[in-house]
């Protein structure tokens, strides 16, 4: 048996950036990755009461509870008290979720997000008191919470809440030892208090996969082993750590689901010479200044203004790592003819309150109002 009693693979499938026709999740494509996913017997599915403006949980249904036998799988969702007015209100949203994916009970359940500025809405809602009743009542199995904090902070919260059975963390070889995000910091807290480990993000937004990940670090993994995604890197660099339950993936595409498929059927953990290899890329990678954006758009909800943050973000990045100005103006003008261009930011900080890679994004807004607005 594997970690909490439970038989998990190490790979899982993240719902947060699912295949999308205009408007709505594409429910034949979703529905053939999650085919394929239960064939190669992986078993656990990570969505949140949040994603897609609750499009994600309303697929689960669809795709994947009423289709396959529940025993087959594990079902982990998210309730994001800070988007709530009140306790009832951040309550419903358990309940919400379960009529939504109409699962029966959750395996895993987590509080999502919690934050230096974001715990205290679990607090002042009785959230954590109304969870572990629900575990009680076995519409739970295991209790959790997702986290972007410092180590310090995380320690601070395991040390107050010991009933927390597993945690929810940033893990990706970039940012292994970031400063900001502090991947090892933070596994080596939870590993402290003997709590398994879910790892998000191990693809850091797919910017350590092609086309996001600069060509010097794509150069350094497709010499080690051409035969090998620069996404394989990165999801089996976080899958061999010691702790962890399973690295969710998300994917997008019946491609990223086969390539994924592919390397994590038999998983190998790194070898030595695989994690030096590993450690080159990163050092590639510290080279150039890139803004450390995942697209998660929490900011955007927060924005009064409607500017184009992530957008903005992904063409300066692909500008830092290309250097080609024609081709970063030109993305630039149809990124913001439905939106607000960086210039129109009023300064008001509210997107970097909620930013889980504590970006700048006041003064990272000017340099690209300078840049790409000139
Ligand atoms: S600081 Fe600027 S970009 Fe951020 S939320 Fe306020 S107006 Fe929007
Ligand atoms: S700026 Fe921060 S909050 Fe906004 S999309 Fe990027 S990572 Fe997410």
């Amino acid at each position: 048996m594997g970690f909490l009693g439970e038989e998990i693979k190490k790979l899982g499938f993240g719902l947060m950036r699912l295949p999308m026709v205009g408007e709505e999740v594409d429910l034949e494509q979703t529905g053939q990755m999650v085919d394929l996913f239960l064939a190669g017997g992986f078993t656990y599915f990570d969505t949140a009461y949040g994603y897609l403006d609750g499009k994600s949980e309303a697929a689960v249904k669809r795709v994947l509870v009423d289709r396959h036998p529940r025993e087959k799988f594990q079902l982990a969702t998210k309730l994001p008290a800070w988007t709530a007015a009140g306790g009832e209100e951040a309550k419903k949203m358990f309940w919400t979720s379960l009529a939504r994916t109409g699962a029966g009970y959750f395996d895993f359940y987590l509080l999502h997000y919690l934050s230096v500025y974001r715990t205290h809405f679990f607090d002042d809602f009785g959230i954590w008191e109304f969870l572990e009743e629900r575990k009680r009542e076995g519409l739970i199995g295991h209790l959790g919470f997702s986290a972007h904090a410092t180590a310090a902070y995380l320690d601070e919260v395991l040390t107050k809440h010991p009933g927390m059975e597993f945690v929810q963390l940033q893990i990706n070889y970039a940012d292994w030892e970031s400063g900001i995000i502090q991947s090892r910091g933070c596994y080596e807290v939870a590993r402290r208090h003997g709590k398994p480990i879910v790892v998000m993000e191990p693809v850091k937004g797919g910017t350590l996969s092609p086309p996001r990940l600069p060509r010097e670090a794509l150069a350094v993994l497709s010499e080690a082993n051409p035969e090998l995604s620069a996404a394989s890197w990165a999801i089996r660099f976080a899958a061999s750590l010691e702790g962890v339950i399973t690295v969710l993936s998300g994917m997008s595409t019946l491609e990223q689901m086969k390539d994924n498929l592919s390397y994590m059927s038999r998983f190998r953990p790194l070898s030595g010479e695989e994690r030096s290899v590993v450690e080159r890329a990163r050092a590639e990678l510290a080279k150039i200044p890139q803004i450390p954006c995942t697209d998660c758009k929490y900011c955007e909800r927060e924005c009064p203004g409607n500017v184009a943050i992530p957008g903005a973000f992904l063409i300066m990045n692909d500008y830092l790592v290309h250097h080609d100005l024609e081709k970063a103006k030109g993305s630039y003008f149809w990124e913001i003819f439905s939106k607000a261009k960086a210039s129109a930011c009023v300064k008001c900080g509210r997107c970097e309150a909620v930013c889980p890679q504590g970006i700048g994004v006041v003064e990272e807004l000017g340099k690209v109002a300078k840049l790409l607005e000139g």
